[in-house]
């Protein structure tokens, strides 16, 4: 499998798809979303004809159609399969509206605990989101639909959809999160969505895929970046809200409600435990769906690493002891000092924002931004501590609380992501999910830890394609019985080949029913032919032909045992040992085969021989063996050579140079009937045509009696 020629360019998908021809060993790969940028990612694939899509987010700057990927460019009814990696809303929140608003007509995978946390998720979206009617993308309608067409994956279950095959592994990140390796044709293409190679609290580690992909399309969130131990992390953290509250302050951590937002509640309700002084500060977890996403996360232990488990056989980790739930602002009485984890995490309007406009010009206060942050939002924004910020009811406020950027976030930083592309070693790789100057900044580092290794790595924006050629080979497996011995070099393997998708098996005809739906079966073939002259015409024609024709009495169609004096059987010839021809009645002969290859050719020409036989009926004169006119037999053999050539090929005719044309749709070959040389501009008829004269000349030539 090589790969030749890549190259990066932009023009349109659309028009692309017209011309490509769908064997092609093209294949594409464009972001439509995620591109040199964080936030809507979305990355497109074709390949042998092959259409799939991974992820369908949102980029939480913006709001409205402008949110989107780039859909426009692509037309929805091609693709075959979209996979979807993880349940934030930069992955799968245009996924209610690319479902029920476009063509989309393929089928949409995602693990359970994605498809169950997703749904909340985007309840809580639409719910927080407070945007004009128009600029709504989607209802809480369009999400219950949506569910309807989802399907499940679990880790390492392979599926298969119209031949393009796909399993997942652990991604780490955040609960269910999943990487996905497809493979069309053989070609197999990472696609890593957001993950992490480090275990916290509740969640394992992404697994590394045992099979090395020939492309690995991974983020590049924090660039050439390198994390803190979590040690120092949760240390930092844990002080910063210590200190604020001894102070009197409240704390805001703006948090995804489900996500990372799970994580800092198992480190805050720990550190509530060991320090008893704390139990009059309350905390709370303020999301519209804070009680049902507990519940959610309660579900999916089973899917947490060893830690959390072991935990959850003495009491549920996730059953906080010091973390009460807040519905609204309204409930929320804010009268001393207190830790609100609220949602959304980009602090662009909901919850969160309406305590950090309350909480924002008070010195004592804090906000902890706990984790990656896209650029364009408040949250971003904030973390440059600009002296004013502008609050949602339009007046601008002095920034005098305290921001402080503790990152969470569980994806890999530049040493994981290094460790873990050196491990795969994938000749190509593309960099999406991470903002311009980062992804530049890890490219260069990246392009210079594998200087000498033959690597690829691609940095596409959005809606430019990565052209890569896969030359591939077609490779078919022995199994069963077959697949038992190693065939020497040189040798044939004979069974029957079996096409499924893209992969071809050779089975033993027995085995056919163990390994596949398929049974085998012979079809006799059996034809009446008029002919009203001799028998003896017949076998003495044939035998002049063919070096083998044995005479045979077959029974009667009666099948008992003893045959009564009328049915004492009629004589048969057997032609080849394949053919029978026997008299059916007066006026008929009867021509009966099990159909093969040359079972059918040989049947063509005893069928040619008798009907020729009956035509010139009058003229033979059955007589001794020896007396046969050369130039007269020539002549008979080239008749029935045509005849045969065209009941192969339909339309064959006489030319003007003596050669015979024979016509497959628009193509023509010439034959030279003296040498069997054939002229065509078609080399697949061309060695059709060869094949097929030489064959018939095989079956045909009279073959001498004796050599004596
Ligand atoms: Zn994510
Ligand atoms: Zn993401």
């Amino acid at each position: 499998m090589a790969s030749t020629g890549p190259q990066q360019s932009s023009s349109s998908l659309k028009r692309r798809d017209s011309t490509v021809t769908r064997e092609s060993d093209l294949l594409t790969i464009t972001p439509l979303g995620a591109g040199s940028e964080v936030g809507r990612s979305c990355v497109f694939m074709t390949f042998k004809g092959k259409t799939v899509m991974f992820d369908c987010g949102i980029h939480p700057a913006f709001s409205g159609m402008a949110a989107l990927p780039y859909f426009d460019e692509i037309d929805p009814s091609t693709i075959d399969v979209l996979l979807i990696t993880h349940f934030h809303l930069d992955h799968a929140a245009s996924l209610p509206y690319f479902l029920e608003k476009t063509t989309f007509k393929g089928r949409v995978f995602m693990t359970h605990a994605t498809k169950a946390i997703y749904k909340l998720l985007l309840s809580d979206y639409v719910k927080v989101s407070k945007v004009s009617v128009e600029d709504m993308l989607f209802d809480e309608q369009d999400i219950l639909r949506s569910m309807d067409k989802i399907e499940v994956i679990d880790f390492h279950q392979t599926l298969e959809v119209n031949g393009i095959r796909f399993w997942c592994y652990t991604a780490g990140h955040v609960l269910g999160a999943a990487m996905f390796m497809v493979d069309i044709a053989g070609v197999r293409v990472l696609y890593t969505g957001d993950y992490s190679r480090e275990e916290d609290r509740h969640l394992r580690a992404a697994e590394l895929p045992q099979f090395s992909p020939d492309i690995c399309i991974i983020e590049s969130t924090y660039g050439v970046q390198l994390h803190q131990s979590r040690h120092i992390r949760e240390k930092r953290f844990t002080d910063v809200i210590h200190t604020t509250i001894s102070q009197g302050g409240r704390v805001l951590i703006p948090a995804f409600a489900l996500g990372r937002a799970q994580e800092l509640l198992l480190i805050l309700d720990e550190y509530w435990s060991n320090h008893p002084e704390l139990h009059n500060v309350p905390i709370y977890y303020a999301s519209p769906l804070a009680k049902r996403c507990m519940a959610v996360y309660q579900t999916y232990i089973n899917s947490m690493n060893e830690r959390i488990r072991t935990q959850f056989a003495n009491s549920n980790p996730f059953d906080f002891k010091h973390i009460s739930p807040l519905k609204s602002i309204e409930e929320f009485n804010d009268v001393g000092p207190s830790v609100v984890m609220a949602s959304p995490g980009s602090l662009q309007s909901g919850l969160s924002r309406q305590l950090f406009d309350k909480w924002c010009a008070e010195k004592k206060n804090a906000c902890v931004i706990p984790g990656y942050v896209v650029e364009g939002t408040l949250a971003k924004m904030i973390i440059n501590e600009p002296k004013e910020v502008t609050l949602m009811n339009g007046l601008t406020a002095p920034l005098n609380m305290q921001v402080h950027y503790i990152s969470f976030s569980a994806h890999a930083d530049c040493a994981q992501t290094t460790t873990f592309l050196e491990e795969l070693m994938p000749p190509n790789i593309i960099l999406v999910h991470g903002e311009a100057n980062e992804m530049g900044r890890l490219k260069q580092k990246l392009v210079s830890f594998f200087v000498d290794r033959n690597i690829k790595i691609f940095t596409p924006k959005n809606c430019q394609a990565v052209e890569m050629q896969f030359n591939s080979e077609k490779m078919a497996k022995t199994i069963g019985r077959l697949g038992e011995r190693e065939p020497e070099s040189g040798e044939n393997v004979s069974g029957v080949l079996v096409r499924k998708g893209f992969s071809y098996q050779i089975i033993a005809p027995d085995d056919l029913h163990v390994f596949s739906q398929l049974s085998t079966a012979n079809i006799t073939q059996r034809i009446t032919i008029p002919y009203s002259g001799a028998f003896g015409v017949i076998k003495h024609r044939l035998k002049q032909i063919y070096e083998s024709v044995s005479e045979s009495v077959i029974p009667t169609e009666s099948e008992s045992v003893i045959p009564s004096e009328s049915e004492l059987g009629i004589p048969a010839l057997v032609v080849h040992g394949k053919v029978t021809v026997r008299r059916e009645s007066e006026r008929h002969l009867a021509v009966e085969w099990v159909a093969d290859p040359i079972g059918d050719m040989v049947s063509d020409s005893v069928v040619a021989l008798v009907l020729n036989a009956g035509r010139e009926m009058v003229k033979v004169v059955v007589e001794a063996e020896e007396v046969v006119d050369e130039v007269e037999e020539g002549r008979k053999r080239e008749k029935i050579v045509h005849a045969l050539l065209l009941s192969l090929f339909g339309n064959v005719k006489y030319g003007d140079d003596g050669r015979l044309v024979v016509r497959v749709d628009e193509n023509v070959a010439y034959l030279d009937k003296k040498n069997g040389e054939v002229e065509s501009e078609n080399e697949g008829l061309k060695e059709r045509v060869k094949v097929a004269f030489r064959r018939i000349q095989t079956a045909v030539k009279p073959i001498p009696v004796s050599e004596s």
